[in-house]
């Protein structure tokens, strides 16, 4: 499997909706605040004999319950947040208004930043989260003369403990989204990189890529006045190929002819694939004998290859050097000129532009 390929079925296979986390996160929580409320709505009731804190602690039970039922049913994410950041505020606003802001007050209001920037945003997220303490801070200094009395060193302890502890699981999980939208980015870049520059089949230089070469590799020439050749290769009566064994068996054939010239090139050279069956090859450095010279070493290759699917192909070469003066137009126009002589005069063969002027082979 290619490095695209395995790209592809990461992101196929395993991208997440972004919506994921948010219906993660709104599910525990409100499963874990409806445990927590209904097992206090009946500590309430049973062992500390305060019914007005347990019925709204019930309520709220009732109301986590709905929520539950209603983004299970609707998969409406954007109520189901709103309603789950009221359900917690709701609770710890009324503590606080009912003279319950005791030791563990501190510890429940550290999770309400947390849970309201990360279920609406953080613009709105912001909004909540300034509203909610002011609220609480205007109930607490209301209620602080009735509820504050003496403070055990275990609700000290509870509260310092609890605190940050809450605090860094927040962080924690934050991290942990924080990291996992990187990578993904990271490999959702990686994967356009090659999308965009290689050749699906092959893996070559895709004809955009092989333009850009050509322009690069033509402004070094004309900086430093370094020779270089291009080649365009075709396959010969590759139409046959295709009607005789098939389109699969034909782009085996296109496959591994793209691996035999990775295999004979120097590194380099830029191979592309520049139409359907054709491809460009980029000598650097390269004067034509050179380049006529490892075409028809390329040429041969290909001609002795056993393809793998029993298939026997040759290939038709146009070579031309660059010009002062060429653009990527013209070069590769002369390459393509000397490839229709090729095809003219019996395929499987390399031809220069030179030849294709003075009409000899
Ligand atoms: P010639 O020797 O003159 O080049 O003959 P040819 O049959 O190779 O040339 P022609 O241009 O008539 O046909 C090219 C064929 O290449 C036709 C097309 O179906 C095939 N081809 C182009 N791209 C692909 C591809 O990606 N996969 C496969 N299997 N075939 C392709
Ligand atoms: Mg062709
Ligand atoms: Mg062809």
């Amino acid at each position: 499997m290619s490095r695209l390929e395995r790209i592809h079925d990461y992101l196929e296979l395993n991208r997440r909706d972004p919506e994921y986390n948010r219906f993660f996160i709104s599910y525990i929580f409100l499963f874990f605040a409806l445990g927590f409320l209904a097992v206090f709505a009946l500590i309430e009731i049973f062992l500390l004999d305060d019914r007005h804190w347990a019925l709204i602690l019930a309520l709220l039970a009732l109301i986590c319950s709905g929520t539950i039922y209603y983004l299970f049913t609707t998969k409406d994410i954007g109520a189901a947040s709103h309603l789950t950041t009221a359900i917690l505020a709701v609770f710890l606003l009324t503590q606080g208004a009912m003279g319950q802001a005791h030791e563990s007050t501190f510890m429940m209001a550290a999770i309400f930043p947390g849970v309201a920037l990360f279920l609406l945003g953080h613009r709105r997220g912001a909004l909540y989260v300034l509203l909610f303490f002011a609220t609480f801070g205007l109930l607490f200094w209301w209620n602080m003369t009735v509820s504050v009395g003496p403070v055990s060193q275990v609700d000290v302890a509870i509260n310092t403990i609890l605190t940050p502890v809450i605090i860094t699981l927040q962080l924690f999980f934050y991290e942990i989204a924080r990291k996992g939208a990187n990578d993904e980015n990271a490999r959702l870049v990686e994967y356009l990189e090659i999308l965009s520059s290689k050749d699906g089949l092959t893996g070559l230089w895709n004809r955009r890529l092989s333009d850009g070469f050509l322009e690069q590799e033509i402004a070094r020439s004309q900086r430093q006045g370094n020779r270089f050749s291009v080649a365009i290769l075709d396959i010969d009566h590759f139409k046959k190929v295709n009607d005789a064994y098939g389109h699969a068996e034909g782009d085996t054939v296109l496959k591994e002819i793209a691996q035999e010239f990775r295999t004979i090139v120097r590194v380099q050279d830029k191979v592309g694939r520049w139409g359907g069956e054709e491809f460009i090859v980029i000598c650097s450095d390269t004067g034509i004998e050179d380049a006529v010279a490892l075409f028809n070493r390329i040429r041969a290759r290909i001609e002795g290859h056993d393809f793998s699917n029993g298939v026997n192909v040759t290939v038709s070469i146009g070579v031309a050097e660059y010009r002062a003066s060429d653009s990527p137009t013209t070069l590769a126009a002369r390459a393509d000129k000397a490839l229709y002589h090729a095809k003219q005069h019996g395929r499987n063969r390399v031809c220069t532009y030179k030849q294709f002027i003075e009409g000899r082979v």
